[in-house]
């Protein structure tokens, strides 16, 4: 028998009549459940005091925890996609795109920008999962590409930060060929003797960990991030075997020789500039 009982059905509550609980005051911890301030989680890069878990954030965090004093010129800021395959799953391509666009304030799943890092201007693509699973698409590939001109323009090094579900099958093979665009930029950018590094974060797979992910003259990842190619049923169903423990997290890839170190987004901008300051 429980302590309460609800006498009256159906008791309605005005909207003006309700509490108001002031909205984001608290995080909680998806991974030790424990809570703390919002301010203190920001004031921490996202991270979680009590077990150093890394939330999964978007483009807007990062600038705002690289940029000195957030301050930084965005690169194409409005660049949308067009919708070649004219491809229709559940809704029209455009419509998903369109929805997207007004529930997410961004134009796609990458966002460009060059600004002061410890004093060092940088050149950052910054990948958000927030835009159709961070699917890179003719927009996400362009983006970049256009980044890493503008590196080789201004000799600044290049931070690409990647957050992806892989490429985007409304735009199939355009996706596809985002890889060998971003790749052969990456080229030039190496011939010019311009550091790139590639920071992956949580999770990372697909056409994405297949090019620019992986290409850096240093791959660096955050701590638990999920990096592979393809996802660890497909490798099981098509292997027939179990997986290792821990299989495709960031620790395991980088004791198997993919990875050069992993990064506490704490120390993210220091190690960062003092990295490009020793490559420059
Ligand atoms: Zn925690």
């Amino acid at each position: 028998m429980s302590w309460f009982v609800r006498k009256d059905k159906g008791i309605q509550t005005p909207t003006e009549m309700k509490r108001e609980a002031p909205d984001g005051l608290w995080y909680q911890c998806p991974n030790c459940k424990k809570i703390m301030h919002t301010r203190e989680h920001k004031l921490n890069a996202y991270t979680c005091v009590h077990c150093n878990y890394h939330e999964k954030i978007g483009s807007d965090a990062y600038f705002s925890i690289l940029f000195d004093e957030n301050q930084f010129v965005e690169l194409d800021a409005t660049m949308t996609s067009a919708d070649p395959l004219k491809f229709t799953d559940t809704k029209p391509y455009p419509d998903r795109l369109r929805t997207t666009i007004n529930k997410t304030g961004l134009k796609d799943a990458v966002r460009t920008a060059y600004g002061p890092m410890n004093d060092i201007t940088v050149t950052i693509a910054c990948m958000d999962f927030g835009f159709i699973g961070g699917s890179m698409g003719s927009v996400v590939g362009e983006k970049i590409a256009r980044a890493i001109d503008h590196a080789l323009q201004n000799k600044t090094p290049f931070l690409m930060i990647s957050r992806s579900g892989g490429a985007r099958m409304m735009e199939a093979g355009f996706s596809l060929m985002q890889m060998a665009k971003t790749s052969a930029k990456l080229a030039l950018l190496s011939e010019a003797g311009l550091p790139y590094v590639s920071l992956l974060t949580d999770p990372t797979t697909g056409g994405v960990t297949a090019s620019y992910a992986m290409l850096g003259d240093f791959n660096i990842a955050e701590p638990g991030a999920l990096i592979g190619f393809a996802g660890p049923r497909v490798i099981r169903e098509t292997i027939g075997t179990d997986l290792p423990k821990g299989f495709q997290s960031a620790e395991f890839v980088l004791e198997h020789g993919f990875l050069d170190f992993i990064v506490d987004r704490k120390d993210l901008k220091d190690k960062l500039s003092s990295l490009f300051k020793m490559l420059q």
